[in-house]
């Protein structure tokens, strides 16, 4: 199964969770409040006292400020997509970075997610292009080859025309978390690189295992970029 079906289907058992103690369940407020509290409480690390804290807010608010928070919401969702050589979020396709002239187009950085590319956007020290999985590999998890970026990644790989400005990859740098599944899906995407003539690097290991890439320092991750690795 794809794993945004299995999100679908995740929301709707949630959604029927959350519809079975709804207002008519006994919540004692109108039904207007008790929907967005409810809505809120989806909202990762927000519980139900958290929800109803910030509804109240909302209500509070003024029309205007109510306004301003839903119309960001839907323009995020109608305007922002995944880039189309990358997977990098972008309003704009192919993205900011791939539509860049000034960039090495040879090199390609290939992190777990949109987040990741942006701590190493923010050292500062990397020039190239990037791809982004969109995940790592878990087989525990059910989260196969197919369910992530791999097969885009190993076409623009492949054929330079599905590369950002048409340019052959000459480089591919793992990126990938230093955690056991990045490990693994690093390995992966080594045995699936050999023979097609690029050299294959990933980061030096400045940084701590276990960890994650978002919450490096600037100057590890500039290390880490500097000092990378060929992988045998
Ligand atoms: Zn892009």
């Amino acid at each position: 199964m794809h794993s945004a079906d299995r999100r679908q289907s995740a929301d709707e058992q949630s959604r029927k969770k959350g519809g079975a103690r709804g207002p008519s369940a006994g919540s004692a407020y109108p039904a207007p409040v008790e929907r967005l509290i409810v809505e809120l409480g989806r909202l990762p690390g927000i519980g139900r006292r958290s929800a109803e804290r910030l509804a109240f807010h909302l209500l509070k608010a003024s029309t205007d400020e109510a306004m301003a928070l839903s119309g960001a919401i839907a323009d995020l969702k109608r305007s922002v997509r995944h880039c189309s050589v990358c997977f990098n979020l972008t309003d704009t396709d192919p993205c900011a970075i791939c539509g860049d002239t000034r960039r090495d187009r040879s090199k390609m950085l290939v992190v777990e997610q949109p987040k990741d590319l942006i701590a190493i956007e923010q050292t500062g020290m990397y020039r190239g292009l990037y791809h982004v999985l969109m995940g790592r590999l878990s087989p525990l998890d059910g989260v196969e080859p197919e369910d992530l970026t791999i097969s885009a990644l190993l076409s623009r790989v492949d054929d330079a025309l599905k590369n950002a400005g048409g340019e052959p990859i000459g480089e591919v740098i793992l990126g990938l978390n230093p955690t056991l599944e990045g490990d693994g899906t690093a390995m992966y995407l080594h045995d699936e690189l050999a023979g097609r003539g690029v050299a294959v690097t990933r980061l030096a290991r400045g940084l701590p295992t276990g960890g994650a890439l978002e919450y490096a320092n600037k100057a590890v991750l500039a290390d880490a970029i500097e000092g990378r690795q060929s992988m045998q």
